[in-house]
């Protein structure tokens, strides 16, 4: 069997046709949705991201803004662009690209956006509103995941996921929205013993694990549905995500690849996320 294959890219442009009228009838209240990025010090893959995040805002009509500080930037500077930006009437959404330099909190920058303009759904308050099964600003990635599977017209109810990774924002809001959707979830995590004996009973499996090529072709039930959310760079520079592609291609019922799957519909979530927001005010 081989698999077929999800194209994020093709989700991710239909995802952007929808908002579409959303962020006209905004227009017509005077509203332009805006996302503001906070980057801080030099991070070449942070840069490559940020640039995507922005041209997908542009795409959609959305104002991007892009604020830039220093490498050395003192943690009070941080919290107080993003007070600032808190406090501003074209700004919907708030990033605050991560990772930080050393010696900044990130947790202590990330809870300072007000919970409002939370887009990547990192906040405490938004991230336990999805345990209780009423999601306001979620993280992107999970979204992202569940729009997918939603898209292909995946069955979740009465399924067996399986989520590698137990991550705040990637494998641990996943696997509580497909709790949500009626699937039997199990989490497996780094010191989970023989990772396959769980893998192999997944009606889908979600690889978030960060390890290239964690998932083999025998880690995989013939026709499961395996969706790959890492992104590792391999030491000739590609990409790879945590499955190995062309094996499990081979015994998957559908698969989604790397590049041009769930990191495309991460940004896609990212600016629905802002649009959300907007309407909400
Ligand atoms: P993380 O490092 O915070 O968490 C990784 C999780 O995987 C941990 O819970 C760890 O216990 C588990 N894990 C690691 N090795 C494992 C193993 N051998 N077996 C089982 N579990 C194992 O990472 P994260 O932020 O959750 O990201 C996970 C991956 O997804 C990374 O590759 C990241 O780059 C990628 N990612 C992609 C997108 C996207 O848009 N596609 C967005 C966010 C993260």
């Amino acid at each position: 069997m081989t698999a077929l294959v999800l194209d994020g890219a093709a989700m991710a442009r239909d995802v952007f046709a929808e908002l579409k009228p959303r962020v006209a009838l905004l227009a017509k209240r005077g509203v332009t949705p805006g996302l503001a990025t906070v980057i801080v010090g030099e991070n070449a893959a942070s840069r490559v991201y940020v640039r995507n995040k922005m041209k997908a805002c542009a795409e959609v009509g959305l104002h991007a803004e892009l604020h830039e500080l220093a490498a050395d930037a003192a943690e009070s500077t941080v919290l107080a662009k993003v007070a600032a930006l808190n406090a501003s009437a074209s700004v919907h959404g708030i990033i605050v690209q991560l990772p930080l330099p050393r010696g900044l909190d990130a947790q202590r920058i990330l809870q300072s956006i007000s919970i409002d303009k939370d887009v990547d759904g990192f906040n405490w308050t938004n991230l336990g509103a999805i345990v209780d099964g009423h999601p306001r600003l979620a993280p992107c990635t999970p979204l992202g995941v569940m729009s997918m599977l939603e898209r292909a017209g995946i069955a979740i109810e009465g399924r067996h996921a399986v989520v590698i990774g137990r991550s705040s924002i990637v494998g641990k809001p996943l696997a509580l929205m497909l709790i949500a959707r009626g699937a039997t979830v199990t989490v497996c995590n780094s010191k989970t013993p023989d990772l396959g004996t769980f893998t192999r009973s997944a009606d889908i499996l979600v690889a978030a694990a960060g390890r290239a090529r964690l998932v083999t072709g025998d880690m995989v039930k013939p026709g499961a549905v395996v969706i790959d959310v890492g992104i590792n760079r391999l030491p000739d520079g590609k990409l790879a995500g945590d499955v190995d592609y062309e094996a499990v291609r081979e015994k998957a019922g559908v698969i989604s690849p790397v590049p041009g799957g769930v990191g495309r519909m991460t940004v896609a979530m990212l600016v629905a996320n802002t649009v959300f927001a907007a309407e909400r005010l």
